[in-house]
C-alpha cells in the first residue's frame, strides 16, 4: 500500500467487535495464567508482553506503522528524539570506539555526540555534510562503528547525499544512521538510498500538532551484523541468557536487541496515551507534508524577492546549493526556511519580535507557523568555530511554515519586515 493508505492503517487492524481506533492501553503489566507462563515469557520476550518500561501494545501498534512507512523491518518508540539518536549509537558502539558524523545536524545532537559521548568514551569524528567520498572514508577510523547524518539538516537545511555516505560506510563495513525527522517517511525513504538504521525526533512532523516529544528508532533489517565488527551482535549475551542477536533474529537483529538491552536498562519508552497522541498526527502525515512544502515554496518565494532578506536557503527552491540534491532525495523540500536578515543578529530579532501571526516557540515542524533564532536560542551554547560548522549565521531566523492560509502567513511577514 501506499503512504496515505499505510498512515491510516498500517499497524493495528481491528478484528470482529474490537475498536476502529488503536485503544489506549494504560498498563503497566500484563498478567499469566501460570508461574510457567511467565518464564516462558523471558525465555521468547519478543513473544508476549513483560512490562511496559519496553512494550506495550499502543506504542506496538504505532512502531509497527512507522516501520512499514519507512519500509523497515521494525521500529522502537522512545520517549524523545534524543533517546533515540542516543540509543541508536549506543546499541552498536561503546566506549574505545569511535563515530562520524555529519557537522550540519541538531544542536542537541551535536551536543550528544561532542560532550555526552566523549564522557562515556565514545569519540565524534565531524565531517562537512559536503565532504567527498574519499575525505568521508578518511576520517573513518578502524575503531569507528558508525557514520550519522540528517536527510535535511536542522537548521542548516542541507540535504545530506545519503548514497555517498552510505557507500563511505559500508565501504568500512559499518552502518548509516540517518536522522528524517525532517523529511519524514512521506517525503524521503532514507532505506531506499542505502540507509540502514533511520531515527526520528516524532515531536516534529509525524506528531504535527505539538502534543507529545517523542522519537523512533527504525532498523532496514540490511544490514550484515555478522561480518566482524559487531561481536555484541554474533556472541552470547551474558545478560539475557546467552541469545546471539544474529542467530535468534537474523534481519531484525538491531531492532530487537536495541530493546531488549538499551530499553529494558535504560526504560526510555513512551506511555501509551502518547504514541495514542502521536498516530493522531501520523494518520494526516501525507496530507499535511504536501501541504507544508506548498506553502513553505510560497513564503521562500517571498522572501527572496525581498530586499530586505541577505539570503534564503529553501532546498526546494531553484538555484539554492542543495537544489539539486533536494530533487534527487526529497518528494518536497519540507516547511523549514532558514533566512538571513540584511543588517544582522539585531534585525533578525526585530523582525521576529514584530511577527504576529507566527509565534516565537522552541520547536518546529509545528502546525502552526513558529520561528525561532538558533545562534541565540537553541545552538547559544556552541562556540563560535561550532557555529560556522554546523552552518548558522548569527542573523539566521529558522522560519517554520505553518498550515495556516499561505496569504495570512505573507501578511504577517510584510508587516514583520516593514518594521525594520
Ligand atoms: C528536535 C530534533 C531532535 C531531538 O528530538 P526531541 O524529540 O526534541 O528530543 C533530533 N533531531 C532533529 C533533526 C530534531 O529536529
Amino acid at each position: 500500500m501506499r503512504d496515505e493508505t499505510l498512515c491510516l492503517h498500517a499497524g493495528y487492524t481491528p478484528g470482529n467487535t474490537e475498536p476502529r481506533v488503536v485503544p489506549i492501553v494504560q498498563s503497566t503489566t500484563y498478567t499469566y495464567d501460570t508461574t510457567a507462563d511467565v518464564a516462558a515469557v523471558f525465555d521468547e520476550p519478543t513473544k508476549s508482553l513483560i512490562y511496559s518500561r519496553f512494550a506495550n501494545p499502543t506504542v506496538m501498534a504505532i512502531e509497527a506503522k512507522i516501520a512499514e512507512l519507512e519500509g523497515g523491518v521494525g521500529a522502537m518508540c522512545t520517549t524523545s528524539g534524543q533517546a533515540a539518536s542516543l540509543m541508536s549509537i549506543l546499541n552498536i558502539c561503546q566506549a574505545g570506539e569511535s563515530i562520524v558524523a555529519s557537522a550540519q545536524i541538531y544542536g542537541g545532537t551535536i551536543n550528544l555526540l561532542s560532550y555526552t559521548f566523549k564522557k562515556l568514551g565514545i569519540e565524534c569524528i565531524f565531517v562537512d555534510p559536503d565532504a567527498s567520498y574519499e575525505e568521508i572514508c578518511a576520517a573513518i577510523k578502524p575503531n569507528t562503528k558508525a557514520v550519522f547524518g540528517e536527510t535535511i539538516a536542522n537548521p542548516a537545511l542541507s540535504v545530506l547525499d545519503i548514497e555517498k555516505f552510505a557507500k563511505a560506510a559500508h565501504a568500512n563495513n559499518i552502518p548509516l544512521i540517518v536522522d528524517n525527522t525532517f523529511a519524514t517517511p512521506v517525503l524521503c525513504k532514507p532505506f531506499d538510498f542505502g540507509a540502514d538504521i533511520v531515527i526520528h525526533s516524532t515531536s516534529k512532523y509525524m506528531d504535527g500538532h505539538a502534543v507529545q516529544v517523542g522519537g523512533v528508532i527504525v532498523d532496514s533489517g540490511k544490514f550484515d551484523w555478522t561480518n566482524g565488527k559487531f561481536p555484541e551482535f554474533t556472541e552470547p549475551d551474558e545478560s539475557y541468557h546467552g541469545i546471539c542477536y544474529t542467530e535468534t533474529y537474523g534481519k531484525a537483529a538491531y531492532i530487537i536487541k536495541a530493546r531488549m538491552q538499551l530499553m529494558r536498562d535504560f526504560g526510555c519508552y513512551p506511555a501509551a496515551h502518547s504514541a495514542f497522541l502521536l498516530n493522531l498526527g501520523l494518520e494526516t502525515l501525507s496530507v499535511r507534508m504536501k501541504q507544508y512544502c506548498e506553502n513553505a515554496m510560497v513564503v521562500a518565494k517571498y522572501f527572496q524577492q525581498s530586499d530586505k532578506i541577505e539570503s534564503v536557503s529553501y532546498p526546494g527552491l531553484e538555484g539554492d546549493k542543495y537544489y539539486d540534491l533536494a530533487k534527487k532525495y526529497l518528494k518536497g523540500a519540507s516547511g523549514v526556511i532558514s533566512i538571513v536578515i540584511k543588517g544582522g543578529k539585531d534585525k533578525a530579532i526585530k523582525f521576529m519580535d514584530s511577527l504576529k501571526l507566527a509565534s516565537n516557540e522552541v520547536h518546529v515542524a509545528d502546525i502552526r507557523t513558529c520561528v525561532l533564532h538558533p545562534a541565540g536560542e537553541t545552538h547559544r551554547q556552541l562556540t563560535e568555530e561550532q557555529l560556522k560548522a554546523a552552518g548558522i549565521n548569527p542573523g539566521l531566523v529558522r522560519f517554520s511554515v505553518g498550515l495556516e492560509n499561505v496569504q495570512d502567513i505573507i501578511d504577517d511577514i510584510e508587516q514583520a519586515l516593514a518594521q525594520i
